[in-house]
Formats: C-alpha cells, sequence, structure tokens
C-alpha cells in the first residue's frame, strides 16, 4: 500500500507515520468487510488529512472581528510572508555586513519604536501575560521574602478568560498585591495612601472585556503619572495609536504621551499581528526587563519577530480592515452573496463586535447573510468550514470579519451544504 505512487505521494506531504496509520486503519477496515479490498487505496487517500497540521482554516462568519477561539488576529498576507521565508536559516541574531553576532530581532524593534516615536523603549515577548509577568518580576519579585507591591485598583482586578486571572498572574511570579478602591469606584487618593516604601510599581490594568456602569470612577493615566512611583498601564488591546471607531479603547501612544513609564499589550488583538507582548516605555526600564533572567523565558521567536515586523510595517492587516468596514458595503456584500446562495438566504442587518478582549459593549454596525439555523452544524463541518452566529433562531454569516475574496468561496460552501441537506434537518 505504501508503494502505491499516490500513497507514496501522500507519504512524502505527510510522513510516514501519519500516512500509515490510515493506511492500517483503512486494511483492518477491508478486513471487516467495510471497504472492498479494490477502494482500499481510494479509501485511504480519502481518510488522509488535507494538511500536514491538523489546524484548519475557517471562515469567521461569526461577526466577531478578534475571534479568541478562531486564534484572535488573522495575520496579513505580508506577515505569512515574512514567517515563511524566517522559517529557515535567517539572519535573526547575525549581521550579515560585519559577520558577526547582531540584536536580535533588531528590525521588528525598530518597526514598533518607530509606530510609537513616544516610546524611547521597546521589547517583545510571548503575549501580554509574559509582559505583565516579566515587569512585576523585575520590580516586584524580592529573592529572599515577600514580594513588593503592585498597586491596583479592585475594580481592575480582571479575568483575561479560560480562567486566568491578571492578579493570580502577578501574585505568581512574586508580585503582593495592594488592592485600592471599590469594585466601582477608585479615587486618586486611594492610591496616595497605599503608597510606601514597599510599593514596587502603581498597574492600571484596561477592564478589557467588561463594561461597569452607573455610579462608577477612575482614576485617569494622567493623574496617576503625577504619583510618585512607576506607573504600569496594561492597555491589552495593542492599538499603537487612538482609532477613531474605538474612542474609549486606550492606545500605547496616548498612554506614554500622559506619562506613564510603561505600558504593555497583546500583539493579535487590534494590532492585528502574531501572538506576542509589547513592552514600551522609558529607556531604562525596558532595557532592565531585557536583561533580566527570565526575558529569555519569555523570549518570542523568529517567525514572530517576522511577522510582527510585516504587520507593523506592511500593508493594513484583516483586523484594522475589518474594523475600517462600512455597514452600507457589508449591505451590499450581502445582498450579492443570499442572490448567489438562493432562496433560502436573505440579507439582513447585523450587529458585530471587536471581541478577543476589547472595546468591550462598542457595537460594530454590519450585515450578514440569515439562513435556517439547521446549516450551522454542516457548515462548521464541511470541507471549508465557516462559523457563523446563531441569533433569533437563524444562522447568520456576519460579514464584518470575512475579507472580500471569500466571498465565493462562502456562497460555494452554503450551496453545497444546501444541496446535501433539507431545510428541516433531513440529510438527502
Ligand atoms: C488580553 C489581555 C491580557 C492578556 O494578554 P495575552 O496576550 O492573552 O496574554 C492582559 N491584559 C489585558 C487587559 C488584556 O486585554
Amino acid at each position: 500500500m505504501l508503494a502505491d505512487p499516490r500513497v507514496e505521494a501522500a507519504t512524502r506531504r505527510l510522513g510516514r507515520t501519519r500516512t500509515k496509520a490510515v493506511v492500517v486503519d483503512v486494511l483492518d477496515a477491508c478486513r471487516r468487510g467495510e471497504v472492498a479490498p479494490e477502494g482500499v487505496v481510494e479509501a485511504t487517500l480519502a481518510a488522509l488529512p488535507a494538511g500536514s497540521a491538523s489546524l484548519r482554516p475557517v471562515v469567521n462568519a461569526t461577526g466577531v472581528v478578534v475571534h479568541t477561539n478562531l486564534g484572535r488576529a488573522p495575520l496579513s498576507a505580508a506577515a505569512i510572508d515574512a514567517l515563511t521565508t524566517a522559517a529557515g536559516p535567517t539572519d535573526v541574531e547575525l549581521d550579515l555586513v560585519t559577520g558577526r553576532r547582531g540584536a536580535r530581532g533588531a528590525a521588528a524593534l525598530a518597526a514598533l519604536a518607530a509606530a510609537v516615536p513616544g516610546a524611547e523603549g521597546v521589547h517583545v515577548v510571548n503575549n501580554g501575560a509574559a509582559a505583565l509577568a516579566l515587569v512585576t518580576c523585575a520590580l516586584a519579585q524580592r529573592p529572599d521574602g515577600p514580594g513588593r507591591e503592585v498597586v491596583v485598583a479592585r475594580g481592575e482586578m480582571v479575568e483575561i478568560g479560560d480562567g486566568f486571572r491578571i492578579p493570580d498572574l502577578l501574585e505568581s511570579v512574586g508580585g503582593r498585591l495592594r488592592e485600592v478602591g471599590t469594585t466601582n469606584r477608585v479615587r486618586l487618593s486611594d492610591y496616595e495612601s497605599a503608597l510606601g516604601e514597599d510599593t514596587a510599581f502603581v498597574l492600571k490594568v484596561h477592564p478589557s472585556n467588561f463594561r461597569v456602569e452607573g455610579f462608577t470612577s477612575s482614576v485617569s493615566v494622567e493623574e496617576l503619572a503625577g504619583l510618585d512611583a512607576s506607573l504600569v498601564v496594561d492597555i491589552g488591546s495593542g492599538l499603537l495609536a487612538p482609532h477613531p471607531r474605538l474612542p474609549d479603547e486606550p492606545d500605547a501612544a496616548s498612554c506614554l504621551a500622559a506619562g506613564a513609564d510603561l505600558v504593555t499589550a497583546s500583539g493579535d488583538k487590534l494590532l492585528g499581528g502574531p501572538q506576542c507582548g509589547l513592552l514600551l516605555g522609558r529607556g531604562e526600564l525596558v532595557q532592565r526587563l531585557r536583561r533580566h533572567p527570565f526575558a529569555r523565558a519569555l523570549r518570542v521567536d523568529k517567525l514572530t519577530l517576522a511577522a510582527l515586523e510585516a504587520t507593523l510595517t506592511g500593508p493594513t492587516p484583516p483586523v484594522p480592515r475589518a474594523l475600517a468596514r462600512r455597514p452600507a458595503d457589508l449591505m451590499a456584500r450581502a445582498r450579492r452573496l443570499a442572490l448567489a446562495i438562493g432562496p433560502d438566504a436573505e440579507p439582513v442587518v447585523s450587529e458585530g463586535a471587536v471581541g478577543g478582549g476589547g472595546a468591550p459593549g462598542v457595537v460594530l454596525p454590519s450585515a450578514a447573510v440569515a439562513l435556517p439555523s439547521v446549516l450551522a452544524e454542516p457548515l462548521r463541518i464541511g470541507a471549508t468550514p465557516v462559523v457563523g452566529r446563531v441569533h433569533e433562531g437563524r444562522l447568520l454569516l456576519d460579514l464584518l470579519a470575512v475579507p472580500e475574496d471569500l466571498d465565493d468561496l462562502l456562497a460555494e460552501a452554503v450551496r453545497r451544504v444546501l444541496a446535501a441537506t433539507a431545510p428541516d434537518g433531513r440529510t438527502g
């Protein structure tokens, strides 16, 4: 079986171990009489995975631009190209002109520094949580005895997701939490009276996945910057500059201009890049973080550096492009798609969201193709997995996060599923 030219081609693509496992399964099925002997090669080819990784590309028709379960930000074509190039031997830490060791990831860091001119120093780690961990390690941890205090508002003790909590993270690397204020309100005087000998830094965390409404107050970066302590601001979403559609979302440039000593953020949320954690701020502070022993454990690989640089310097990545889509254009696409799909589809107005820990509560006006909700599952498990959102008994394929050039593929995927599924759920 493995010598059959078609199976051999699959072996070259997928490796002998994976291919052989499928062959063994098909031969077992043949012995049980479930596959005809003359059909074993075809059955093997059909059972082989299409790609060499089991992760599959998915069409994000949820209307959620940064969907955590779909891998957050999709990379730009330029970033994908850059990481493919960087996959082989590359000059990530070698100066080709002198032949000597070079600064690792210098081009990516320069691109980040150029994107936020107000940052004296920049550093990149594995993710947003790693950025916070490194800051806490370097500024709050004591090798012997309890750590120094991280002063943080009670209303900013955020659970990021999947059960992970920022306060637990800070404590796990030696920070001691000093909570100030109440759930809904905190004043500058609360911070003032908490500061002392043992203060490591004041931390302001953006409540990026929830909103507290009503009798609330918080203290601005500008006011906190006037305190006699280092100020670290975790903005979360990675906006480098203000975004007109997200007026309440904090950004790195504004926080630094308002006096933050350090800003931490994720690279794969609103920035639209690869998973990484950004650290921007005072030169001396960033240098201290970079040289801390723990920094090595949080180091990003060459693929991340390549993709980050291309995200920052290349054409607009998918996430900011999605944020720029206009409702009228989205509705025009929904109408065209509904026509291409047939009478089961209807273009409708829809409401998208940023998602992924950014701009909570902000509605992004969008448009969708509404379909019978029984199609949700077959579309998810089809040849081109399409993930929509079920709303008021119908499946909505929201176009906000779908690149225009996928419309034909989307229509085709729906037509294929409709052809195989009667509207009442029977498969035909
Ligand atoms: C998302 C987020 C984090 C965690 O970042 P990761 O990149 O997921 O590690 C931390 N803080 C805030 C405010 C966030 O929104």
